[in-house]
Parts: C-alpha cells; sequence; structure tokens
C-alpha cells in the first residue's frame, strides 16, 4: 500500500505508523459515566468493510500526522490530508 503525503508525495505505507480511528472524539474527563466511556474510547473498536478515516504518522518521512481516507478492503486512498488542516489526532 503507498499514501500520498500531501507533503513528501506518494510513499510506502512501511514508511508510517498507524494510529487509528479518525472519527472517534476524546470523552469529557469530567462528565458522570467517564469511566465507562473512556473504557469504551480505548478498549472498543469497529472493523469497518469498507471507507474509514484514519490517522497515520510519517514517522520515516516528514514526522507529520495524516488524516487518511481508506477502503480497507481494497486499501484504495480517497484522500489524505495534514491533521493540521482536519483536526489534530486524539
Ligand atoms: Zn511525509
Amino acid at each position: 500500500m503507498r499514501i500520498p503525503c500531501p507533503y513528501c508525495g506518494e510513499r510506502d505505507a512501511h514508511e508510517f505508523a498507524y494510529l487509528g480511528d479518525a472519527t472517534l472524539t476524546r470523552p469529557d474527563p469530567a462528565a458522570a459515566e467517564a469511566e465507562q466511556a473512556f473504557h469504551d474510547y480505548v478498549y472498543l473498536r469497529d472493523n469497518p468493510a469498507g471507507a474509514h478515516e484514519e490517522w497515520w504518522y510519517h514517522a520515516n518521512g516528514c514526522r507529520q500526522w495524516l488524516r487518511v481516507a481508506r477502503d480497507t478492503r481494497t486499501h484504495a486512498i480517497a484522500a489524505a490530508t495534514a491533521a493540521r488542516v482536519s483536526g489534530e489526532p486524539a
């Protein structure tokens, strides 16, 4: 799989580290159900077949975080944008 880094161009996926789902939102630690919300946030993950938004870190390149829209069935990448543009990783 090759990822089109907006800073470096298209690079092999081995240069990147995968963080995870970019659609999750960190729970409010002051909320009444914070403990359960953090448990779900940390341990419960979906395993989608199809379009997925993910955080990737270009560890062996520009060292920038990217938000990547990838199809998990085909590994086709629809978009890769800088995290600073699309929102920081949680
Ligand atoms: Zn890069």
